[in-house]
């Protein structure tokens, strides 16, 4: 009796702790709302950040700007022990590479990578912008404070980099300020290129672009609903990927997809005071942000942004018309809200990067049959696996089982037509990578 009491007790707290992790909640409360409004000001203080602006000036543009973000890093890197590696990386943009590029320019991004201890080579990524615009996109010279757009993902990803450097990950973190956003993405363009040059094995990227506005233009006022944007399908996917599809399903299950809904399950039960909305887009209708250039090169991607954008403090001239005042300026940015969204990037960046790599392979099998059937490959480091699936019209993962150490499963009495499945790889601490969605078929 008394062993049976014991062994009891011990498989409950076994679940309680393999459910929620103290260290996460502890990330949570470390992000500062007040660093974030001191980096946000700093950044729109630069006057304009325009990615053609003056890179001479120490006070004023782009230069500036960029110097103070590497120099921010590398105080954050001097406080532990110098665990990033800080860098700019730049690529040239000739004159008329676009309409927006009306003189050449280097384009310059600043990295932070936070080396992981068993899987170096995968990295998880979060960036922001480093450059603003007004209304006209060539205007280089007038005020720009782009305080929302984009200094706010900027300043989270630093103050990101400031909470996650006081911990050790198995996976590398990136933390990274783009620029060339609002020319035509160049910044992330030139970095998905550098990744595939360096053979980086991409987890994902988490774009950050917008994330300090509660007041939408039409009035609404949230301080805890907040986006995040994944396209369906990689832009990447062969013909004949297109095709299985008709008959196996995936239509809403792209990697990029996987990765939405990793940070929303896992918002819902850290931070279930906050409202993520999954929009099962690329981006918003008809405009862009920095985690395309990684889908083109077929990474997974996310943007996570504000749910309520105000579009008179966007790419504005900063002017009083029709008693609006317009401009991207500082009033209009809520740095407590700011401060949840940077959580919202931190928490996932850890779970991820303390968790074991996704299975390379999934296959799935059942067809007429009472039972649906699975076989993955194995991963390095993995505790177990756990399998999830869903009803067809259900955006995200509502049934799961944990099977442990094994690569076959037998899922008795679920059939395969009615649901749509997946896998994840567990880590002995109970972080999981993104679920994987099957990649072939068997008998
Ligand atoms: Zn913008």
């Amino acid at each position: 009796m008394k062993k049976l009491l014991l062994f009891t007790f011990l498989t409950s707290f076994f679940t309680i702790s393999a459910q929620t992790d103290q260290r996460i909640y502890d990330i949570i409360d470390a992000v500062s709302a007040e660093r974030i409004e001191k980096d946000v000001t700093k950044l729109a203080n630069f006057g304009t950040r325009h990615t053609l602006s003056d890179t001479v000036s120490t006070t004023r543009g782009i230069g500036a700007a960029r110097r103070w973000i590497k120099r921010e890093f590398e105080k954050t890197s001097s406080e532990c022990n110098d665990c990033l590696n800080v860098f700019f990386q730049k690529d040239l943009v000739k004159k008329g590479a676009n309409k927006r590029i009306v003189k050449d320019v280097e384009v310059v991004n600043v990295l932070a990578i936070q080396k992981g201890t068993k899987y170096p080579n995968r990295y998880i990524i979060m960036s922001g912008d480093i450059d603003s615009r007004v209304s006209d996109p060539t205007n280089f010279t007038d005020d720009s404070p782009g305080a929302n757009d984009n200094a706010s993902g900027m300043a989270g990803t630093l103050e990101a980099a400031r909470v996650l450097s006081k911990y050790q990950f198995e996976n590398s973190i990136i933390y990274m300020g783009l620029s060339g956003e609002e020319q035509g993405l160049f910044g992330g363009g030139g970095i998905a290129q550098y990744a595939k040059d360096q053979g980086w094995e991409i987890i994902g990227i988490f774009n950050n672009d917008m994330i300090g506005n509660i007041k939408g233009v039409d009035g609404t006022i949230s301080n805890v609903d907040f986006r995040i944007f994944s396209e369906p399908v990689p832009p990447t996917e062969t013909e004949e990927q297109r095709r299985a599809r008709r008959f196996y399903g995936g239509e809403v299950d792209g990697v990029s997809r996987q990765l939405a809904r990793y940070v929303h399950k896992n918002v819902k039960q850290y931070m279930p005071e906050m409202n993520p909305m999954m929009i099962y887009r690329l981006d918003r209708f008809g405009r862009g942000g920095h985690h395309r250039p990684f889908n083109d090169a077929g990474f997974p991607g996310i943007r996570i942004m504000e749910a309520h954008e105000n579009y008179t403090q966007q790419h504005q001239d900063i002017r009083v018309e029709d008693g609006i005042a317009y401009g991207d300026v500082l009033e209009h940015v809520n740095f407590e809200y700011a401060a949840k969204l940077t959580a919202v990037n931190a928490i996932n960046l850890a779970s991820i990067a303390w968790a074991p790599p996704a299975p390379e392979t999934v296959k799935i099998g059942g067809i007429v049959e009472p039972a649906a059937k699975f076989q993955w490959s194995k991963v390095d480091g993995a505790k177990g696996y756990k399998i999830y699936w869903r009803d067809t019209t259900s955006p995200t993962w509502d049934h799961s089982r944990y099977v442990g150490d094994v690569t076959e499963f037998v899922l008795d009495g679920i059939v395969i037509d009615n649901y749509f499945f997946g896998v994840s790889a567990v880590g002995e601490d109970g972080f999981e990578s993104p679920v994987v969605f099957p990649n072939g078929i068997f008998r």
